[in-house]
C-alpha cells in the first residue's frame, strides 16, 4: 500500500506554491495524496504568520491531530512555512507530538526530514537564509503537484528587502533574491508544454525583480548574462533586467494565453510595466495594487515609501495606459496611532480610487515587527471594527459600480468548474479577475476558454450566458469536468 499524505495550507499564494512543491516531493518519494486526515501516514501543516490568529489556527489544528495520532501512532506530523521559520523549537515545546519542523528556506528537504524523523525521531531544521546560487532555493526547481492543471504559479523572487512596520515577511522569508531570467522562461515553456495556459508570477515585490541580478552580474560579468538577466538587458546594457521584460518574453511563449502577477509594491511600480501590460496580449487587465492606508502620516509610519497622492498618480497612469483595467488592493485599518483624521484620509483615497475589490484587514500586531512594539498607540478594537465596517461599505459601493459597467459586455473567461453555490451553474474567471457564473447545457472542461455575455452584476461576482466556447483546455485531465 502506498503511504498517503495530507497537506493543509494556511496563508498566501507563496505558501500554496510551496505546498504544491511539498506534495511533488512526497509523491516523488512514493507517497500518494490522501483525503482523510485520520488515515494519513503523513500530515503537513504549511503555516502563515501574517495574522494574530495564525498561531491559534496552528495550535488548534495540532490539538486535533494529537487525538488522531493516538489512534494512528504511525502518523508523522510536520509543521512548515512562515510560523515554523519564526517559532522553530517552540512548536515542539508546545506540541511534543510534532515530528518535523522545517521553514521557508528548506522546502526541498521535506521528504528527507520525514524519513529522518521516522528512523531517528523528531527533527527541527530551520535555515537562516538561502544562498543566491542554491538551485533548490526556488520552489520552482522542485517536483510539483499542481492544484489545478491549466494554471500554475511561477516564483520570480523570494524574500523582500522592504521593511513595512507591520510585516513579518522579511524576517521569515529573508532578503530579495531574483531568479535567473532564463530559468523562469524555461519553466514557463515547460509548463506550456504540459498544457498550462495561465501563469501567475509570484513574489513579495515583483516589480523589483532583477535589481539584485544586475548587481550580481556587474560583480562577475560572464557569458551567461543572457541566461541570468535576459536578452534585452544584455542587448541594451540597461541598469537592470525588468519585470516588464519578463512579461514580454513570457507573453511570446506558445500556449500561454493568460499572465497574471502578485504582488507589486506601489513605490517600485514602473511605467514600462504598465506598457508591457497594455501591449502584451496575454497579460490580463488586472492589477493588485496594495495601498494599505490613505494617510501620508500612517504611510510614513508604515515605511511604505509613497504618499497617497503619489499612489493615486500611479493608479491614474495605469488606468490610462491599460484600457478596462480592474484594480484590487490591500488596506489595513487601526494601524497604531491611526486617528479619525487619518482614517478619513483612507476613506477619501478609497473613494477616489474606485477599487474593483479589496482585502481589508484590522491591524494585528505580529511579534517581531516594529509595529507590534507600539502598544501604547494601539487603536481600541471597537474603534477599529467600526472603521473596518465603514471602509467595507465604501469598497462595496465601488465594487458593485465597477461590476455594473460590465453588464452587456462579452467577457473572455476561463472555466474553473462547477459553481460552489449552485451546481446547475458553471463558474469562470474573467481577464479582470472577476468570477462569473453561467448555465451550460453541455459540460465544459475546466481550463477551457469561452466567451460569456454579462447579464447581471453583484458586489463579488457576475452572472451571464454562454456565447461560445473558444479555446479547449490542453492539459491532460485528472479532475472532474464542470456541471451540465
Ligand atoms: S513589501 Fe512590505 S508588506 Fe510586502 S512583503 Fe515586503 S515588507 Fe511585507
Amino acid at each position: 500500500m502506498k503511504r498517503s499524505y495530507v497537506i493543509r495550507t494556511f496563508g498566501c499564494q507563496m505558501n500554496e506554491h510551496d505546498s504544491e512543491r511539498i506534495a511533488g516531493l512526497l509523491e516523488a518519494d512514493g507517497m500518494e495524496r490522501g483525503d482523510d486526515l485520520a488515515d494519513a501516514d503523513v500530515v503537513v501543516l504549511n503555516t502563515c504568520c501574517i495574522r494574530e490568529n495564525a498561531d491559534n489556527k496552528l495550535y488548534g489544528a495540532l490539538g486535533n491531530l494529537k487525538t488522531l495520532k493516538e489512534s494512528n501512532p504511525g502518523m508523522l506530523i510536520a509543521v512548515a512555512g512562515c510560523l515554523a521559520q519564526k517559532d522553530r523549537d517552540l512548536i515542539r515545546e508546545r506540541a511534543g507530538h510534532v515530528d518535523v519542523v522545517f521553514g521557508t528556506h528548506n522546502v526541498s528537504r521535506a521528504a528527507d526530514l520525514l524519513t529522518q524523523a521516522s528512523e531517528h525521531g523528531p527533527v527541527v531544521e530551520i535555515l537562516e537564509a538561502v544562498a543566491r546560487d542554491d538551485e533548490e532555493a526556488f520552489p520552482s526547481a522542485l517536483p510539483t503537484r499542481r492544484e489545478v492543471d491549466h494554471a500554475a504559479w511561477v516564483t520570480v523572487q523570494i524574500g523582500c528587502d522592504n521593511k513595512c512596520a507591520f510585516c513579518i515577511v522579511p524576517a521569515v522569508r529573508g532578503p530579495e533574491i531574483s531568479r535567473p531570467f532564463g530559468d523562469l522562461i524555461d519553466e514557463v515553456e515547460r509548463l506550456a508544454a504540459d498544457g498550462v495556459s495561465e501563469i501567475t508570477f509570484l513574489g513579495q515585490n515583483v516589480n523589483s525583480y532583477g535589481r539584485d541580478l544586475a548587481l550580481a552580474r556587474r560583480g562577475t560579468p560572464a557569458n551567461d548574462d543572457e541566461w541570468m538577466c535576459g536578452a534585452s538587458w544584455t542587448a541594451d546594457r540597461r541598469a537592470r533586467p525588468l519585470f516588464a521584460d519578463l512579461l514580454r518574453v513570457a507573453g511570446e511563449v506558445d500556449g500561454i494565453h493568460r499572465i497574471r502577477y502578485t504582488s507589486p509594491h506601489p513605490k517600485d511600480m514602473r511605467s514600462d510595466t504598465f506598457a508591457a501590460m497594455a501591449e502584451v496580449e496575454a497579460v490580463c487587465e488586472h492589477l493588485h495594487f496594495p495601498l494599505q492606508s490613505g494617510s501620508d502620516r500612517i504611510l510614513a509610519a508604515m515605511h511604505r515609501g509613497y504618499t497617497a497622492e503619489r499612489y493615486l498618480e500611479r493608479l491614474a497612469e495605469a488606468r490610462s495606459a491599460i484600457p478596462g483595467l480592474a484594480v484590487s488592493t490591500d488596506i489595513i485599518v487601526g494601524f497604531p496611532g491611526e486617528t479619525d483624521t487619518d482614517f478619513e484620509a483612507t476613506l477619501a483615497v478609497a473613494a477616489i480610487a474606485q477599487f474593483d475589490s479589496a482585502f481589508t484587514f484590522i491591524f494585528s500586531p505580529r511579534p517581531g515587527t516594529e509595529a507590534a512594539a507600539l502598544e501604547s498607540d494601539f487603536v481600541p478594537h471597537d474603534v477599529a471594527v467600526e472603521r473596518y465596517e465603514r471602509l467595507r461599505l465604501v469598497i462595496e459601493r465601488s465594487s458593485i459600480a465597477a461590476n455594473r459597467t460590465r453588464v452587456g459586455m462579452i467577457e473572455e473567461i476561463t472555466v474553473e468548474g462547477i459553481s460552489k453555490k449552485d451546481s446547475s451553474m458553471t463558474t469562470g474567471r474573467t481577464r479582470r479577475n472577476a468570477l462569473i457564473h453561467f448555465p451550460t447545457d453541455q459540460p465544459i472542461k475546466v481550463g477551457s476558454y469561452a466567451r460569456v455575455e454579462v447579464l447581471e452584476a453583484s458586489v463579488n461576482h457576475l452572472k451571464g450566458r454562454l456565447v461560445e466556447k473558444t479555446i479547449p483546455a490542453r492539459h491532460r485531465t485528472r479532475i472532474a469536468v464542470a456541471a451540465g
